[in-house]
Formats: structure tokens, sequence, C-alpha cells
């Protein structure tokens, strides 16, 4: 077998080598780390949008804040209590809570 020959067979060595190759599943730690990735792309444009609403002040000061900025729903503050002065909320949809003092 002359040189073009062998190259010719190497050739067509590779192409048949390289077709089985990506006809296989692929191999778990690709998968895995693919999956990593994606998980990533997902928080980083959940953070993108936080981050243009955080821009903004609360449309409405009865809005639960982290619904608004993180999850992007609009979500009322309900009392929860009221005490010497201090009056505390919490939002029925995330659990955020918090204490307002009087202005003085
Ligand atoms: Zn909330």
């Amino acid at each position: 077998m002359g040189r073009r020959e062998k190259s010719e067979e190497y050739r067509l060595e590779m192409i048949r080598h390289l077709k089985e190759k990506y006809q296989q599943a692929k191999p778990s730690e690709v998968l895995e780390a693919e999956k990593v990735i994606a998980r990533y792309r997902e928080s980083e444009a959940r953070d993108r949008g936080a981050m243009a609403r955080l821009r903004l002040q609360l449309p409405n000061e009865n809005l639960c804040p982290e619904c608004f900025y993180m999850h992007e729903r609009e979500s009322i503050l309900h009392t929860i209590g009221s005490e010497s002065g201090v009056d505390r909320f919490r939002c029925r949809e995330c659990g955020y809570e918090i204490e307002t003092t009087p202005r003085l």
C-alpha cells in the first residue's frame, strides 16, 4: 500500500471512529457539567431580571420587596402583630417579614 492508500485508510478509519464516538451517550461527567452550566445560566438570567427591577423603588409600600424584586410578583405584606409601637408584617407568598417603627 502506498502513502496515498495509507492516508485514505487513515481518513476512513477516523470518520468511522468519530461517528461512533458521537453516536454514543455523552460521558456522565459531561452530562453533569452541562447540568451545572444550565443551572448557572438560569440563575444568571434570574439575577439579571432582579437587577433590572432593583433599579426602581418599590411601586407600593404594601408590596413584599422579596417577591417584587427577586420573584417578579406582587404580593401584599399582611400585618401579623403590633406591640409597643412596632408593627410586624409578613408576606404569605414567601414568608418575608419586616418590622416598622413609627417615624419620629
Ligand atoms: Zn414575598
